[in-house]
């Protein structure tokens, strides 16, 4: 079983993400999705909210759960069996940080790879904060994100 891990704050999912997922379920036969929880930041979303909108657009891939961790991923990695860590790139400017992290990552677990996937050039621009503040801002971000995603953004904003 080649099982990976795809890791991100996901606050809110997008259409990026989700077409790396696409890629990523193609490759590996169990691909999790998986929700970083760290105490230091202050996400938009809840993790039970953004597992409900993550599982919510992934119900058509038979192959990819969701899943959440805090702590170290490459820990989460290997509990879950993952051979890989999948990441997004997005642009050049993601390259120095996925960099460091896949190095320091290896360096930690030598038999867990992080593999790099490039979503479609239309989504290259596409990042949940981004999308956060448009929607904050009363645009329509139904193009960017699943109908779910956008319901649930147009809630939070409403005052
Ligand atoms: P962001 O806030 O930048 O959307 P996340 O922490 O949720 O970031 O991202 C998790 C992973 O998904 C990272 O590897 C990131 O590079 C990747 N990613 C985020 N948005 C996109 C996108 N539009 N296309 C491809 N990969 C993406």
């Amino acid at each position: 079983m080649r099982v990976a891990v795809y890791p991100g704050t996901f606050d809110p999912i997008t259409f990026g993400h989700l077409d790396i997922v696409e890629r990523a379920a193609e490759i590996f036969d169990i691909v999790y999705v998986s929700i970083g929880v760290n105490p230091a930041k202050k996400p938009l979303f809840t993790v039970e909210e953004r597992k409900r909108l993550i599982s919510n657009a992934v119900t058509g891939f038979k192959n990819v759960e969701v899943a959440e961790y805090s702590g170290l991923l490459v820990e989460h990695a290997r509990n879950l069996g993952a051979m890989s860590i999948i990441r997004g790139l997005r642009a050049i400017s993601d390259f120095d940080y996925e960099f460091q992290l896949a190095l320091m990552n290896r360096k930690l677990a030598g038999n867990i790879s992080t593999v790099f996937l490039m979503p479609h050039e239309k989504y290259t621009y596409l990042n949940s904060s981004i999308i956060r503040s448009l929607s904050e801002l009363g645009q329509d971000v139904s193009e960017f994100v699943p109908a779910a995603v956008a319901d649930a953004l147009t809630k939070k904003f409403k005052v």
